[in-house]
């Protein structure tokens, strides 16, 4: 596990996560009932056509309704669920109305967001079950994959959530049409200042360029991602692994040393 200290708003997720897995006697992610959980706290759950955002919840006289975007897959179907039911248990995240882009989902700063979003990697991915599961495995997408299938939950939030408690040294970017939209590393990953834009040298590039595909971890020289790194060495080599997601015109990087 990641020696570092937990932040107040780690915490404030933690305690209330465990809060409702303790009311609810979950003691496994096989036993997270999300829409039961919901009901008894009282939110009403519709899917509903939303454009430009990937759910919603509004204070409706002593109950709450989450609305979340029509076909989404089940992982990221549940992970915006509890992300809002995150917003009802923080009350200070929802006035009476609460709308959350799907940028929201991974965002870790604006408090509003970050909070719902540990909340919910506490809830379905809490610490133990997390930590039992990755520890000592080989890091790859098939690890992810696998983790997101039993945690019921989107791969985005469980590449988040590795990257956060996981105990290999990982650098996570989603890539959207050529732009690097966002990325989340592990705090032991030892390159840090990424490219600022998407370089030739990268598998990623190939994707964008002309559709190339390629399977599994493939060693790349350091500049391909990080040619200004402080770390950065003539020579040095990475790994980059690519899950594709042509669904939605991105492909999500692995880096991994
Ligand atoms: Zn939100």
């Amino acid at each position: 596990m990641k020696k570092r200290e937990k932040s107040d708003l780690e915490i404030r997720a933690i305690v209330q996560a465990n809060l409702l897995l303790n009311k609810y006697m979950i003691d496994s992610p096989t036993e997270l009932d999300i829409a039961g959980i919901a009901l008894m706290e009282k939110c009403i759950i519709k899917e509903t056509e939303l454009t430009g955002e990937a759910g919603r919840i509004i204070k409706s006289g002593d109950h709450f309704i989450i609305s979340i975007k029509e076909g989404l897959e089940k992982g990221q179907r549940n992970f915006v669920t509890v992300h809002e039911l995150g917003h009802r248990i923080f009350k200070e995240t929802i006035s009476t109305y609460s709308v959350c882009k799907e940028s929201d989902l991974r965002e870790n700063k604006i408090f509003k967001e970050a909070l719902p979003n540990q909340f919910a990697a506490e809830l379905m991915m809490k610490r133990e079950w997390f930590l039992d599961f990755t520890n000592n495995r080989d890091l790859s997408f098939e690890l992810i994959k696998d983790t997101a299938e039993v945690f019921n939950t989107s791969i985005m939030s469980a590449c988040i959530r590795y990257a956060h408690i996981g105990d290999k040294p990982v650098g996570f970017i989603y890539v959207h049409n050529e732009k690097i939209r966002w990325k989340a590393f592990s705090s032991d990953f030892p390159f840090w200042s990424l490219n600022s834009k998407l370089n030739e040298l990268s598998y990623s590039k190939d994707y964008f360029r002309n559709r190339t595909r390629y399977e599994g971890k493939r060693e790349i020289d350091i500049d391909a991602w990080f040619r200004n790194d402080r770390n950065r060495r003539d020579g040095a080599t990475i790994y980059e692994e690519i899950f594709y997601m042509p669904r939605y015109g991105g492909v999500l990087v692995m880096l991994t040393t």
